[in-house]
């Protein structure tokens, strides 16, 4: 479904992504964990182009593209073709629940407002907000926030699901709400890949683990290999704190 060939990434001097290869096939979950600064953030935003990679190649669904020559097309192909879930929810603030929501089927979609609001509202109903539809941000939680970023994502049917440390800005006690209901997203059989901090978690939903650091993977493999017989020290350093 998703493949990264050999992806670099510079800030200026800086070499972020060192030549990346990852791959998820459909309906696979796969997480990215590492140390912050590690460069995760840049992978899944150099995947959807919100930063521009260096080199290398981007595939979604059979759709090749080598980021040097990528076209406008090309872009905005990755773009429709990817969800992206941020760590600080991006939500508008001027807009209820449910316009959050709608504005991506009737602006990006082009679906008329009556049944984007159908689907929008049933959407909202899985995340569990159903009662929440007209609140603006500002009256939920960081929790609930998530969850309307999440439905957001979700309305716009893409064929991967981006997640960037989904619960990194929440209080604790929000956390396990939002990570349930990735997992029930989990559980429909999206392909999904996941930047997080949440050991336990990653252990739990993935199917494959990628553990980044320094810009490159420094290993990978299914969550048993990864934890329980990993090969790198680092790796079973890293992944200790999760025993
Ligand atoms: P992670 O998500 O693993 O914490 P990031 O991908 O955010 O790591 O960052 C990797 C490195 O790239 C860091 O050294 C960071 O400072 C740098 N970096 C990230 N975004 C930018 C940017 N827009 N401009 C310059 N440097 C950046
Ligand atoms: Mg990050």
């Amino acid at each position: 479904m998703i493949k990264v060939e050999n992806i670099h990434k510079y800030f200026d001097q800086q070499h972020v992504l060192k030549g990346i290869n990852l791959s998820v096939k459909k309906g696979e979950v796969v997480s990215i964990l590492g140390p912050s600064g590690s460069g995760k953030s840049t992978l899944l935003r150099c995947i959807n182009f919100l930063e521009q990679p260096t080199s290398g190649i981007v595939e979604i669904n059979g759709n090749r593209i080598d980021v040097e020559s990528a076209s406008k097309a090309d872009i905005l192909s990755l773009r429709t073709s990817t969800g992206m879930v941020f760590q600080q929810y991006n939500l508008f603030k001027n807009l209820t629940v449910l316009q959050n929501v709608m504005i991506g089927l009737t602006s990006v979609k082009r679906i008329d407002p009556i049944k984007a609001k159908k689907m929008s509202t049933e959407i909202l109903e899985k995340v569990g907000l159903e009662e929440r539809l007209n609140y603006y941000p500002a009256q939920l939680s960081g929790g609930q926030q998530q969850r309307v970023g999440i439905a957001r994502a979700l309305a716009l049917n893409p064929e991967v699901l981006l997640f960037d440390e989904p619960t990194s800005s929440l209080d604790p006690e929000l956390v396990d709400e939002v990570l349930t209901v990735i997992k029930n997203v989990a559980n429909e059989g999206n392909t999904m890949l996941i930047v997080t901090h949440e050991l336990h978690f990653a252990r739990e939903i993935s199917d494959h683990i990628v553990l980044m650091e320094n810009g490159s993977i420094i290993e990978e493999g299914t969550a048993k290999q990864m934890f329980n017989n990993p090969s790198v020290e680092r790796t079973r350093k890293f992944l200790s704190k999760a025993m």
